[in-house]
């Protein structure tokens, strides 16, 4: 099969899903390591020390930021506040503890047994993406990577919020593109060649599982098992993949059928020229 846009179906005929999407944080590893609590730290202390914005506010405004935008960083932005992508990353995700994260051979044996095309999509920059990935011995499990680069690329010089993200209400847009907004996905979709209604989607963020199921992806919700509105699946873990979504597996099984079936034939006929 081939979509609009080029990409063609790689995986086994019988799959409901031919792409799965990754959220990274708190979704490939749990928030229990501790990593997102020192990011968190590390976005309040930005905002003290290099936007002068007052401590006994902090904690309010990036609540309230995240709240709206996705990001504090796209909120910041959207209130005005003027700063360099790359040293906003550097310091908040440059200093991280990665030694938090080890090897996580349970999920890598999980992922390389799907022979579904997998795709990540983080609002984290490039080279945290990496550094996560290769903390948890991920590194050449995914085919592809949207990441906070790969949606607002260094060339667009304006700060004129085009695609940017906008917020419900009366708030200001931001310049900065990233999930839970539509717009987010569809930009994701087009640049990964991506079939919402044939792709799962992973994510610990609610907000993000809802705008996903509205665009047409099919939805896990990870890091608690209530299933709410627009959340299809919901996992403690994504250790537990393949206990919930057991017909990703099920589609592999009959494909290795089908190949042994093909096997088998090809022998019989074989054995069958042999004089
Ligand atoms: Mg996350």
């Amino acid at each position: 099969m081939e979509y609009e846009n080029g990409y063609q179906q790689q995986q086994t005929p019988h799959s409901r899903f031919d792409c799965l999407l990754f959220d990274v944080d708190d979704t490939l590893y749990p928030l229990s390591s501790g990593l997102s609590a020192e990011c968190t730290k590390n976005i309040k202390e930005y905002m003290v020390n290099k936007l002068d914005i007052e401590e006994s506010k902090v904690p309010d405004i990036c609540v309230q930021l995240y709240k709206d935008y996705g990001t504090t960083m796209a909120g910041l932005r959207a209130l005005g506040y003027d700063f360099d992508h790359d040293d906003y990353h550097s310091f908040v995700h440059g200093r991280l503890p990665y030694e938090y994260l080890k090897p996580d051979p349970v999920l890598r044996t999980l992922l390389v047994s799907l022979p579904i095309r997998k795709v990540i999509f983080s609002n984290a920059n490039e080279t945290h993406v990496a550094e996560v990935l290769g903390r948890l011995g991920l590194e050449d499990c995914f085919d592809d990577v949207i990441c906070f680069e790969s949606l607002n690329p260094k060339t667009q010089t304006t700060d004129t919020p085009k695609s940017g993200n906008e917020p419900a209400g009366l708030l200001q847009k931001s310049p900065i593109l990233c999930k839970p907004s539509k717009n987010s996905f569809q930009q994701a979709f087009t640049m990964a060649n991506i079939n919402p209604h044939k792709t799962l989607f992973f994510d610990d963020s609610i907000r993000n599982i809802q705008t996903a199921k509205l665009t047409g992806l099919s939805t896990v919700l990870i890091g608690s098992s209530q299933r709410t509105k627009g959340v299809d699946y919901a996992l403690e873990s994504i250790h537990n993949i393949k206990e919930a979504v057991p017909e990703l597996w099920e589609a592999v099984n009959k494909s290795n059928d089908v190949r042994s079936a093909r096997k088998i034939a090809i022998e019989t006929i074989c054995g069958s020229l042999d004089p």
